[in-house]
């Protein structure tokens, strides 16, 4: 085919226009030209808005809205348009195929969606779907033309025809190709109503131009016709109802839609602010979840919904979930569950459901609380229940539990247990000379020491300061018990480095065995326990298996340690005094005053039984007190210059304030403080010196004179006499008992004396028995003398004066000069 130039095409397209506004002008009622346009871009505005709507449904049933009104629409243009046409003839139109005509344009409008939604990503799909959108138009329209029954001949001029066809295609493929790419803002919607309408205006126009009625004379006949002017207005004014009732109900159901979907946004952001797991499922088929499920879950939430509630627990939680769903989620209490990560991870969660309406049918709501934190803090807590702080070694509780297992265990397998109390022994001058830092962390070193040489079966607990508690399973003989034990206090004796600090400990163990000492958890640790105190009793470092002997030691002592509870309150004490010489003249200077416990039944008790326990008990304050008092009280009606010498022990010297209590009884009595002298053994040094040296001070400020017993029986008794300036030195009687037959002692006794006199302090021997050893003492030049010699201990102070004269008179003879 020949192309026409461009100046005969220009002239071309210029004639049509004006033939079909001239046909739109002169041959159309204008007033119903104008409804069927109102009608027509009604009914695209229509819809474009249902095309809208469905674009994010899946369903290609949803574009039949959108096909049936546009469909009608052009139906409807066509129809009132056709009743406004005025060719100057009558016209009347075939039923049958005006109704024919309707259902072309809705179906090929529906295919044209179909089309045009399922492929609409580029120019061809949208001229394709344009193509068929225009030809729907195109059909209904030349059907509807078809339809004329005039009293005329129809002609149709092709060149108008095909121009018709064109220009729908046109409009239609520009319109789809708008809404294409979405139809998100009104204006676009608008612009595509637009496009459509021209569609249909343009073809129906385009087309009405092309026809041309050549009167005929002859009246159409047959079908049933439809005709006036009357009608248009009636069909066009009631499509127009029509249409624009349907835009109302569109707009509210928009509005309504928007609300809802503004809701669950709102319903989701609180969802997703929600700390618990909410999911919404209908028949196990999970519609919803929020942000909180997607972390639980460690999955997408479009990858959530739509999956099966089941997958998102653990395989054995099934059942259970099971038989939830069957019940009415109202009468179903919260309960525990696995919920199963992507990652296939268990998380406990406590589940609780109801059943809600969503989405306009009934599902259920399901809430997790994950219970992960929750879990693990309880299960903290019962650690921390069972297992001592510092250590991590179980505690008393744990070890009862673990011991009578390992009793259970023994009884049926026929085995044998084995307990061990285990102390530290000198752990608290640790504490008390580097602080409680250090004494904790010696206590972990302590702990993991002992963890090493233990088996794993082994339990190790800690439930005390420095008390350990072993119990070694399955151990057959007591061989084993006592070999691993040994290691136990060996590993103890080695040093220990703590903070830099080189740290000496060491470790007394008790032993007792399953079933030789008992049968039970209480009788196996009371057993350990009573050997650990015999260990202590006889002097640390060592380990003892339990004897019954022991049990009865044990009870004896226990009965001891109560009774000398009361034997202040039922005034069961008694000071003895000893007197206390001159070394040269034999003159009595001092008493010392010493204790005794006027018992009841055991008559009278030495210092040596009841002031070590004394000491452990504590009861050792309130009789040092006692003592205190009762030597003033007593000294005080002694004639001058006699003074009393009082014992003060170790730990009533750390635990108590002597000074308050001496000075309150030199004042309750009046007695002059230069009469009272306080005897203090060096151990008062080893915890804390600086201390002792602090309350020593004090009495010494007093004005009480002081000594330093038991001198030569203890450590580095030399270091102790530059840490404070004493009064005298009394030097122990193990050295007189050896004097005379052992050279060393004489030498020894004289370097005290000598250094003691350098020191410009005094010296005193105790325990001088005989003659031979006063002889030779009086040659070292000891300041003063103590012993069964001269007087033992007495309960009253009644040293007559011929005794006073015989003291004298064994001083009368000159002193040995002793050669070593
Ligand atoms: P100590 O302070 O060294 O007292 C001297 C001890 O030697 C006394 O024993 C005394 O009876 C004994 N003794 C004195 N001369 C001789 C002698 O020639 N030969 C022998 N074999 N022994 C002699 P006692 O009274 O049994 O006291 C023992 C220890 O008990 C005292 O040793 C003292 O450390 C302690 N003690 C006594 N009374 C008290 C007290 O009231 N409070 C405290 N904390 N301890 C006391
Ligand atoms: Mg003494
Ligand atoms: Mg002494």
């Amino acid at each position: 085919m020949a192309l026409q130039p461009k100046h005969r095409v220009k002239p071309q397209v210029e004639r049509i226009m004006l033939t079909v506004l001239g046909c739109i002008a002169q041959q159309h009622d204008p007033l119903l030209v104008a409804l069927s346009a109102l009608i027509c871009a009604l009914g695209c505005y229509i819809t474009v808005t249902l095309m809208a709507q469905t674009e994010t449904a899946r369903d290609p049933r949803a574009l039949l809205p959108a096909a049936a009104v546009f469909g009608s629409s052009v139906w409807a243009l066509h129809f009132v348009a056709m009743l406004a046409y005025l060719p100057g003839t009558q016209i009347a139109y075939a039923l049958n195929l005006t109704a024919a005509s309707i259902g072309v344009a809705v179906v090929g409008s529906l295919l044209a969606l179909l089309v045009w939604r399922r492929w609409s990503r580029g120019p061809i799909a949208f001229a394709l779907a344009g193509t068929l959108l225009g030809l729907a138009i195109t059909g209904m329209h030349y059907l509807g033309v078809a339809a004329m029954r005039a009293s005329a001949l129809v002609f149709l001029d092709p060149a108008y025809t095909g121009v018709s066809v064109l220009l729908s295609v046109a409009f239609a493929t520009l319109a789809l190709a708008r809404a294409g790419s979405g139809l998100p803002e009104l204006t676009r919607r608008i612009e595509v109503a637009l496009w459509l309408a021209l569609a249909i205006c343009g073809l129906h126009f385009t087309g009405m131009a092309a026809v041309t009625l050549a009167p005929s004379g002859l009246p159409e006949a047959g079908g049933y016709l439809l005709g006036s002017t009357a009608l248009a207005w009636a069909v066009g004014l009631v499509s127009l109802a029509i249409l624009a009732a349907g835009l109302a109900t569109l707009l509210v159901q928009q509005h309504l839609s928007l609300r809802a979907v503004h809701e669950l946004a709102r319903m989701r952001l609180l969802g997703d602010l929600a700390h618990e797991v909410l999911l919404i499922h209908r028949s196990g088929t999970v519609l919803e979840v929020n942000g909180a499920g997607a972390r639980l879950f460690g999955a997408p939430i479009e990858n959530l919904i739509g999956s099966h509630v089941l997958g998102l627990f653990a395989e054995r939680d099934a059942p259970g979930l099971i038989r939830r769903m069957r019940c009415r989620s109202e009468d179903l209490q919260p309960e525990e569950f696995r919920a199963r990560t992507e990652t296939g991870a268990l998380v406990p969660v406590e589940l609780s459901c109801r059943t809600i309406e969503f989405g306009g049918k009934p599902a259920v709501a399901v809430a997790l609380r994950d219970l992960t934190d929750r879990k693990r803090d309880e299960a903290r807590i019962r650690h921390l229940a069972l297992h001592d702080a510092l250590t991590d070694l179980p505690n008393r509780h744990l070890l009862e539990q673990r011991l009578a297992q390992a009793i259970d265990t023994a009884a049926q397998d026929g085995h044998g247990t084995a307990v061990v109390y285990l102390d530290l022994d000198r752990f608290k001058p640790v504490n008390d000379l580097h602080g409680h830092a250090v004494g904790d962390a010696l206590l972990v070193e302590v702990a993991k020491r002992m963890r090493v040489e233990l088996r794993p079966t082994d339990t190790l607990a800690r439930i005390g300061g420095d008390e350990f508690v072993v119990v070694l399973a399955v151990t057959s003989v007591p061989e084993q018990a006592g070999e691993i034990v040994s290691r136990l206090v060996a590993a103890l004796r080695r040093p220990f480095r703590i903070e830099g600090r080189h740290l000496e400990v060491s470790a007394s163990a008790g032993v007792a065995l399953y079933p030789a000492d008992g049968g039970s958890v209480e009788a196996l640790l009371r057993a350990a326990d009573t050997a650990l105190y015999r260990v202590k009793d006889e002097g640390r470092g060592a380990v003892r298996f339990f004897e019954p002997a022991m049990d009865a030691q044990l009870q004896a002592r226990r009965l001891l340690e109560h009774e000398l509870g009361l034997a202040v309150e039922r005034d069961e004490l008694r000071l003895f005094y000893q007197p206390v010489v001159n070394g040269s003249s034999g003159e009595v200077e001092t008493f010392e005053a010493l204790i005794r416990w006027q018992h009841p039944k055991r008559g009278l008790v030495l210092p040596a039984e009841f002031i070590p326990l004394a000491e452990q008990t504590g009861l050792i304050n309130r009789i040092g007190a006692w003592v205190i008092d009762a030597a003033c009280a007593a000294a005080a009606g002694w004639p001058e210059p006699w003074r009393v010498a009082v014992n003060v022990s170790p730990s009533q010297f750390r635990l108590s304030d002597v000074p308050v209590v001496v000075a309150a009884a030199l004042s309750r009595y009046g007695l002059d403080s230069g009469r009272l002298v306080i005897e203090i053994t060096e151990s008062v040094f080893i915890q804390d010196a600086d201390a002792a040296v602090a309350v020593l001070t004090r009495l010494h400020n007093l004005g009480v004179r002081l000594a330093l017993d038991d001198f030569g029986t203890g450590y580095s008794s030399l270091s102790y006499l530059q840490l404070f300036r004493f009064d005298k030195i009394k030097v122990d009687r193990s050295f007189v008992r050896k004097l005379g037959r052992n050279t060393d002692t004489l030498t020894i006794v004289r370097a005290i004396v000598n250094l003691a006199h350098n020191l410009d302090l005094q010296v005193t021997v105790e325990g001088v028995e005989t003659g031979d050893q006063l002889a030779i003492l009086r040659g070292l030049g000891c300041d003063q003398m103590q012993g069964y010699l001269f007087g033992r201990p007495e309960a009253d102070l009644k040293i007559s004066d011929a005794e006073r004269l015989g003291i004298r008179a064994l001083f009368a003879a000159p002193p040995i000069r002793a050669v070593a």
